[in-house]
């Protein structure tokens, strides 16, 4: 979890699995530490979640678990029939707006109708959850995650220690990489010894460009089912968040004023999201994994090129729009071009 979350939205220490302070980036015969300039941390992601469900209990939301919904139709403007599955037993909801938060590819998104992404808009990634012991975690990782580059064209395999175990995994954009080599580099990567203590396997998809439509009467779409992760290192958690946050302001207006055309979502996320962020970060991407500068960007902060450190700080933590990033590698090209 990115700096920014856990300062925004002051995340409880407890929470933390480890406290990250530093990433440890490799690839291509070249690697750097780098020390971030605010900490982030690693967490169990049910017990994040849990907590946030409490809080938006506390803020007044009814939080139903454990309902699987199987169908959303829109009947009329600004009137939805919801249907999920609790226990076997089938329930119907009959609201006013719909926020697709389902993660991707969303039930709700398609549903409803909104058009499909394509296999170049998102990547498909595995992670392995590995068992070690505290202190194994202690002197491998210490406070540091830990990427690889080089090993996939289109994305990375990463290491993020928590307390007694390492989430380890490798992405790519889906239309470059079957997830069976995936699989194969990945675990090339992390060597046997590790992968004899494998307790858990997840696969799943996740998306960097956000729709072409968020927004279709009164149903929003946030997070990952809007598209919203980044497209450089595929975090997506801050991202759901901040956009779930503009959602829940425009969805507010909309019933206040009984009219979907009082909620200016899509131009605030264009705002606030798109343009600090994604308009550079999708740059970013077509230059550090199409045009291959990934490599020549880590030959120069492992020879501490300050631009491209502070770049990568920034990507990482998000403490700062990532527009700086793109700025300081900028700075940095003609030195990224020219090196070897
Ligand atoms: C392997 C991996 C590692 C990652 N590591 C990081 C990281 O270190 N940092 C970071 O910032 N991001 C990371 N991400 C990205 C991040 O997980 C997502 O961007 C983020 O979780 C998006 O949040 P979300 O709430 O939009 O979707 P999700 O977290 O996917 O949540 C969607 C929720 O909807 C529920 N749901 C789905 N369908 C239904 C249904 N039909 N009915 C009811 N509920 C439903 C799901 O059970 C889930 O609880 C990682 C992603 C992957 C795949």
């Amino acid at each position: 979890m990115q700096a920014v979350e856990v300062e925004e939205y002051r995340v409880p220490r407890e929470l933390a699995e480890r406290v990250i302070g530093a990433a440890h980036i490799e690839g291509w015969g070249h690697s750097v530490d780098i020390k971030v300039r605010k900490p982030g941390y690693t967490v169990v992601r049910g017990r994040y979640d849990s907590w946030l469900a409490s809080k938006a209990a506390e803020a007044g939301a009814e939080v139903r678990e454990h309902h699987r919904v199987v169908d959303v139709k829109r009947l009329e403007p600004m009137h939805y029939r919801v249907k999920a599955k609790h226990k076997g037993e089938l329930r119907e909801l009959d609201c006013r707006a719909v926020v697709g938060a389902d993660g991707f590819p969303s039930l709700v998104a398609s549903k409803l109708g909104f058009p499909k992404p394509s296999t170049k808009d998102f990547a498909a990634s595995i992670q392995y959850h590995i068992q070690l012991t505290e202190e194994q975690v202690d002197s491998e990782y210490g406070d540091r995650v830990h990427f690889y580059f080089g090993v996939v064209k289109w994305g990375y395999a990463w290491a993020f220690p928590k307390r007694t175990q390492v989430a380890a995994g490798i992405l790519s954009v889906a239309s470059e990489e079957r997830l069976q080599s995936l699989k194969a580099k990945l675990d090339g990567v992390l060597g046997l010894e590790k992968l004899r203590n494998v307790v858990r396997v997840e696969k799943h998809l996740i998306p960097h460009r956000l729709r072409p439509r968020l927004q279709l009467d009164c149903a929003l779409l946030v997070g990952d089912t809007a598209g919203a992760a980044n497209p450089v290192h595929w975090g997506g958690i801050w991202h759901a968040r901040k956009t779930a946050e503009v959602a829940a302001r425009n969805v507010a207006r909309a019933l206040e004023q009984e009219n979907p055309a009082a909620s200016a979502y899509e131009h605030e996320m264009r705002r606030e999201v798109y343009a600090p962020y994604f308009r550079y970060d999708l740059v970013m991407q077509k230059m550090m994994y199409g045009m291959g500068l990934m490599r020549r960007a880590l030959a120069l902060a492992a020879e501490g090129n300050m631009d491209v450190i502070e770049a990568i700080d920034i990507l990482l933590t998000s403490l700062e729009p990532h527009s700086k990033a793109f700025w300081k590698l900028l700075k940095a090209a003609p030195r990224l071009l020219l090196k070897a």
